[in-house]
């Protein structure tokens, strides 16, 4: 076998729907009594059924976390944690929840219980993006990572069928580039392929019924699976696209990595022929990105970055700022070629 490097890592997963219930006694596995509850202010009312249920346990609530984890937000619930002094937390949400009890973690190593309620799967890496500026720095560091996930299902179920399908794909991002990725393991691989497996087959059931909790639980597995090969291997080409984009232009996030996945798999084949027929026999696909296209269309959300707000002239910007620090990727990376990429990407041409 070829030689390989794998870091295991110690985190509590509670997997199913209902596992809600089992928060206040998994805070207190964890010997916290006075928890801040985080998440986004479109998802407070989410929040606050959590609190109901932990009485004294929840010391109070921060319902303003944003996409990108700007500094401004970390330092003002870093005031409520001091003023609370609170002795853990728990994010309710998707990313940008989970980024922001990660930014408290960062500074202060308290213990994170997080209930992830979309398939992004920041809940299962050391890794945190922070925007200061506008400009996102990344660190990955062992006090980032969450103690214990809890996924409910039934949490997922009022994921818009859209999102659902664009965090799914952000979630098969991750995967995919760990296939190709050059620290990648034979551990890493497996998880890789089982997470597109998962996700390729749960996405379109969702399309079809938002309802259908044994497609919704298979997509959290899936996007659980992601995540572990996100924080295993250095993630390339498609990653730091979507960061050089979102940080630009400002654009959501899944949706980015959603649009542009299929485009990237294209433009990578030459240079990863293995990892990308790993992609297609995951999606039971004969063409990788037609495969992830197809998906991508079955959510019925954008299918073209300009549909999410990037300007035409900002294809050139992109590339240049791209080329000024180009990521190892397994095929080269040229200006012509990245251009072509983000210019079928901006007009969303289907791949295949
Ligand atoms: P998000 O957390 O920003 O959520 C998107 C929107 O959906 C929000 O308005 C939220 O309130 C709403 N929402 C979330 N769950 C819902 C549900 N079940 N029902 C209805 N509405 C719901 O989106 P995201 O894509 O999960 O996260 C994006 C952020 O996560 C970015 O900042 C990104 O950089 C970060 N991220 C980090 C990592 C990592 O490993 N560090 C990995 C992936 C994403």
């Amino acid at each position: 076998m070829t030689p390989f490097h794998y870091q295991s890592t110690a985190q509590r997963v509670v997997f199913g729907t209902a596992t809600l219930n089992d928060l206040p006694a998994e805070i207190r596995r964890l010997d916290l009594r006075r928890v801040l509850v985080v998440s986004t202010p479109g998802h407070a009312a989410r929040a606050s059924q959590v609190v109901e249920g932990l009485g004294d346990l929840c010391a109070g609530t921060f319902a303003k976390a944003r996409m990108h984890t700007p500094v401004e937000v970390t330092d003002e619930v870093m005031t409520r944690v001091r003023d609370l002094a609170i002795d853990g937390t728990v994010a309710v949400g998707g990313g940008s929840a989970i980024g922001l009890t990660k930014a408290i973690a960062l500074r202060t190593d308290l213990p994170q219980l997080v209930i992830p309620t979309t398939y992004a799967g920041s809940e299962a890496t050391s890794n945190l993006g922070e925007t200061r500026d506008g400009k996102k720095r990344s660190v990955k560091d062992p006090r980032v990572l969450p103690e214990v996930i809890v996924y409910d299902v039934a949490l997922t179920r009022s994921l818009p069928v859209p999102l659902s399908c664009a965090s799914g794909l952000n979630a098969m991002a991750h995967a995919v580039e760990g296939l190709w990725a050059k620290d990648a393991n034979p551990v890493s691989s497996l998880l890789a392929e089982e997470g597109i497996r998962e996700l390729g087959a749960a996405l379109p059931r969702i399309a079809e019924d938002p309802g259908d909790d044994e497609a919704r639980s298979r997509a959290l597995y899936g996007a659980w699976l992601s995540g572990m090969v996100l924080n295993a291997t250095s993630m390339a080409l498609h990653h730091r696209l979507c960061h050089v984009l979102g940080g630009a232009f400002d654009l959501s996030h899944a949706d980015t990595h959603a649009i542009l996945l299929p485009h990237v798999v294209a433009y990578n084949a030459p240079g990863a022929p293995s990892a990308v027929a790993r992609v297609a026999r995951a999606l039971g696909a004969d063409d990788a990105a037609a495969g992830l296209f197809d998906v991508l269309r079955a959510g019925g959300g954008p299918v073209a970055l300009r549909d999410i707000g990037m300007p035409a002239d900002g294809i050139g910007r992109a590339v240049d700022i791209l080329m000024q620090e180009p990521p190892w990727n397994p095929q080269p990376i040229t200006r012509d070629g990245v251009g072509g990429l983000l210019e079928r990407a901006w007009a969303g041409l289907p791949r295949g």
